[in-house]
């Protein structure tokens, strides 16, 4: 097998890591080690920013059509690549090749096209004073962004914060996971290709607590925009804020998927299965808890169990392969250790609950039951904690004031779903519901122009549409006295 050397893209070149030294990235597919990592330090950082910081002489005082032309030729080549990726982002992370090919990889060259073009109309604002003076508000970008992402939607996640900080005149230094670097590692060559201009978008790889921390306290990175879990954003919080940066953090749920008696049924149980164990339950917004009110709690749980033990976990590759393999073998026995927990706490495995082993070749991978647990009250560990794997508990409710308050009786308010059809309800409990989206008889349908993100610890600020221009960009009001 030949080993593939994954490097850091800096001014525009492919670079080694300033030391040399490299660490082991493995399949989740099979288990086995197929690609070096860099394992980049600070000082791999200072030559990102300082590349970074160079280049933004350029590229902010470009127009804005020449900034958009440049980025969408990145979506073209991203399209000129779809297959690549979607193989390369499934034996990365595990997922199904399927959900790569119509998730992630689509989203990617969209989330480019849609901020490059979000960018030609974005306007400032103007407030006059009554004929007395005239405010106009100048939007400036900020200078070099550090964006940090996670290991779930690798792509996705990257891109979704570099396109608008790239469209909104920025430069940027990515940190991609170090669980999944490989496509991070492919965009840095799709740069090359499209002749985006050098400096513009670093990527450097390695571990989070070097080069993720030396990018976060950077003196020349005035910004950062983070997605991943809540105990890192609370790291990157504690150095970031005392230096005044701007921060984005978008962090972890533990969301509350709501069945009222009268919902449609068969489309409700769907939806939960789908919330539920989606990329291996690995995506923020999955909904984890699962409340159904109790006239029709126990038909719901029996569909419930008869769908998801219809679920197909295999090979990534196999267009029938509902769940793939979960994302590392260290993720795999955290979820397991929150199923003994959950045991321990008195709950009840209706299905799933282990790790399965594959036939030959995938026999080291790392895949898993998708799991139900029932019988556990709302504020057990179990019920408060992330386990972000495919796990659902399932907990029965009287009434809609009892719903909202086991729902929101957490430390996350990421996303939610409610099933009714009773419109004025549906109104009632999205209005009450701790959460910064909450969806009505659906699940994770997204809208790149709404504002995106958590309240609580699930994470601070919002991103998507203009609010994402507005963040990476900073607002100077000019005052003209008539
Ligand atoms: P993580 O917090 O472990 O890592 C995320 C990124 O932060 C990685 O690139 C990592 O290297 C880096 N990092 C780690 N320590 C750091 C430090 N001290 N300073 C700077 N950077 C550091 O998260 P993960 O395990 O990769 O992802 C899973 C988590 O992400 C889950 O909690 C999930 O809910 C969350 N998530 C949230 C959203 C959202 O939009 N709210 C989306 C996807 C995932």
């Amino acid at each position: 097998m030949i080993m593939i050397k994954i490097e850091n893209y800096i001014n525009g070149e492919l670079v080694p890591p300033n030391f040399g030294e490299y660490f082991d990235n493995s399949s989740p597919v099979d288990g086995q080690v197929y690609s070096q990592i860099p394992d980049s330090d600070a000082t791999d950082i200072d030559n990102a920013v300082a590349s970074a910081k160079e280049s933004f002489k350029s590229w902010s005082k470009l127009s804005k059509k020449d900034r958009h032309d440049h980025i969408m030729r990145l979506a073209d080549e991203i399209e000129n690549h779809f297959e690549e990726l979607v193989e390369a982002e499934s034996k990365d992370n595990g997922k199904p090749e399927h959900l790569a090919r119509s998730v992630d990889i689509p989203r990617a060259s969209e989330n480019f096209r849609f901020f490059a073009t979000a960018s030609l109309h974005f306007d400032s604002e103007v407030h006059e004073m009554d004929g007395k003076a005239l405010n106009y508000t100048l939007r400036k970008p900020v200078g070099v962004v550090g964006c940090i992402s996670p290991w779930n939607l690798p792509l996705y996640l990257l891109t979704w914060k570099i396109a608008p900080a790239l469209a909104a005149g920025n430069t940027v230094v990515a940190k991609p996971s170090e669980i999944t670097p490989m496509t991070a590692f492919l965009l840095s060559k799709i740069c090359q290709k499209a002749n985006f201009p050098k400096g513009v978008l670093n990527i450097v790889h390695g571990f989070g607590h070097k080069v993720g921390e030396a990018l976060s306290k950077h003196l020349d990175v005035p910004i950062i925009s983070f997605t991943g879990g809540t105990a890192t954003g609370k790291k990157i919080a504690s150095v970031a804020a005392p230096m005044f940066k701007k921060l984005s953090l978008e962090l972890g749920g533990k969301n509350p998927n709501i069945i009222f008696a009268d919902a449609e049924f068969d489309k409700s149980v769907e939806m939960a299965v789908k919330a539920a164990f989606s990329n291996q339950g690995q995506i923020c917004l999955c909904g984890s808890r699962l409340f159904v009110q109790d006239s029709i709690y126990n038909n719901f749980r029996e569909a419930f169990i008869e769908k998801t033990k219809l679920l197909i976990v295999g090979n990534p590759k196999d267009e029938n392969s509902n769940l793939g393999a979960v994302v590392s073998e260290q993720h795999l026995d955290k979820i397991l250790e929150c199923i003994e927990l959950a045991k321990s706490e008195g709950g009840k495995i209706l299905t799933g609950g282990n790790r399965i082993i594959l036939d030959a070749e995938l026999s080291n991978g790392y895949y898993m039951e998708p799991t139900i647990i029932e019988g556990l009250s709302h504020a057990c560990r179990t019920n408060q904690e992330e386990i972000f794997g495919p796990v659902v508990s399932i907990i029965p409710f009287k009434g809609e004031v009892e719903v909202i308050e086991m729902a929101n009786a957490t430390k996350y308010g990421l996303s939610a779903s409610i099933f009714t059809k009773d419109i004025s309800r549906a109104h009632r409990v999205a209005a009450e519901i701790d959460a910064g989206i909450v969806w009505v008889n659906t699940w994770m349908l997204r809208d790149l122009r709404i504002p995106f993100g958590g309240m609580k610890n699930s994470g601070v600020g919002r991103e998507g549409g203009f609010k994402s221009l507005q963040f990476f960009t900073e607002p100077k009001n000019v005052c003209i006295k008539i």
